[in-house]
């Protein structure tokens, strides 16, 4: 899996680098390359969704979509999945019945023969898919359905619907449906950090159920509640773990659904960026993330104004993603640290994880206390606006 996803990456890497050479003399464009997976993992069969999205000029970008699934053995494709060819002819209606109501939900019309091709039964237009709890997600990349401008489609199949087309090991009769528990977050005292030099860390691109699970037992040794600013297109695989950090006091916050360059979308794109996120964050824990956090840190007055949220960047970068060395990470923090500071790291690595938490040894003995965005505005006395973008108190 490893290997197929690196070259993947690497074959777009070489492909945009191609283009931007060919092209040099374009000088107004602002060339772009962003590759971003997801993986899911289920009943243990890895999912992973490459989406390289690719611009070279022109009115937008270029994005391509590559799907891997394997069971540990091989690699599999909705075929592996289905009983036969009338199974998959009857996931093909089930799949049309879906993508209507989407596009019903969403205000648009769907075009029949448009429709009827992106949903013939062949293997490349259900490439794109995965298994949960929840039944069977498809994902349809722009253009396969639609117009570019109705994004990517994603559409679920619950399992009643679909048991009888899918083989005995993949059927799941599991009764039970989720509810949303009401979490009552743990709150504690401000008192005791008057006077306290002030430390908000904060970690994007998350969660991750391995090192942000790590990240939490660490912060309880230094008393410590932080602020995760999550990706709407991950929070329902690790909610676990999303769950368990709110319940401890940390504030979740959002970093929005795909990780998309907002400068760079329309309205409607902006707007389900950070809609779907806010009620994908609310499903698992109950509340609407008050924060916003936009990806590199981007955005402007007309985003805040879509958004009506509380903008909030950084003033210390530990620029983690490039030191990859938690000494290294922890230096950066511990030599930038300041009261009202906010520092910004990447809890989806350990090294991140593991930099943040020696940082915290070390500034606690320099008299820092660690609290969450709110808990420093409250006690700086700071009450947060819609139009500001906060990079420190
Ligand atoms: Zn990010």
């Amino acid at each position: 899996m490893n290997n197929k996803v690196e070259k993947y990456i690497q074959s777009k890497k070489d492909e945009f680098i191609q283009i931007t050479n060919d092209s040099k003399d374009v000088i107004t464009a602002k060339y772009n390359l962003i590759i971003e997976a997801q993986t899911y993992n289920y009943q243990s069969i890895l999912y992973t969704h490459i989406v390289s999205n690719m611009y070279t000029g022109g009115a937008h970008y270029i994005r391509s979509d590559k799907t891997y699934i394997h069971n540990n053995k091989s690699f599999l494709d909705i075929t592996n999945f289905l009983n036969d060819e009338k199974s998959f002819n009857e996931l093909k209606l089930l799949a049309q019945h879906y993508l209507a109501k989407y596009a019903e939900e969403k205000e648009f019309e769907l075009n029949d023969e448009w429709l009827a091709k992106g949903t013939e039964t062949t293997i490349e237009n259900y490439e794109h898919f995965y298994f949960s709890e929840n039944g069977l997600t498809i994902i349809f990349p722009p253009y396969q359905i639609s117009a570019w401008s109705n994004g990517e489609i994603k559409i679920t199949i619950p399992y009643e619907k679909i048991n009888d087309l899918l083989k005995k090991e993949y059927q799941n009769n599991n009764e039970e449906t989720s509810e949303v528990v009401k979490i009552t977050p743990e709150k504690r005292d401000l008192e005791q950090f008057k006077g306290k030099k002030l430390i908000a860390f904060t970690f994007d691109d998350g969660p991750n159920t391995k090192t942000t699970s790590i990240l939490l037992d660490g912060l309880k040794e230094h008393n410590a509640k932080v602020t995760f600013f999550v990706l709407g297109s991950r929070v329902a695989y690790h909610q676990d773990v999303l769950k368990r950090a709110y319940q401890e006091g940390n504030q979740i916050g959002s970093h929005t659904y795909n990780h998309r360059n907002l400068l760079l979308l329309d309205d409607d794109n902006i707007i389900t960026e950070i809609n779907d996120t806010n009620k994908a964050i609310k499903d698992i824990i109950g509340v609407e993330p008050i924060l916003i956090r936009p990806p590199y840190g981007n955005t402007n007055k007309h985003i805040k104004n879509l958004s009506l949220m509380h903008t909030i960047n950084w003033n210390i970068d530990s620029i983690d993603w490039q030191l990859k060395d938690r000494n290294l990470i922890k230096n950066e923090i511990v030599t930038y640290a300041h009261d009202g500071a906010i520092v910004l790291l990447h809890d989806i690595y350990l090294e991140s994880v593991e930099g943040a938490l020696l940082a915290m040894e070390e500034l606690e003995k320099q008299g820092y206390a660690f609290v969450t965005i709110s808990e420093m505005a409250e006690l700086k006395g700071k009450e947060l606006d819609y139009t500001s973008t906060y990079f420190g108190f």
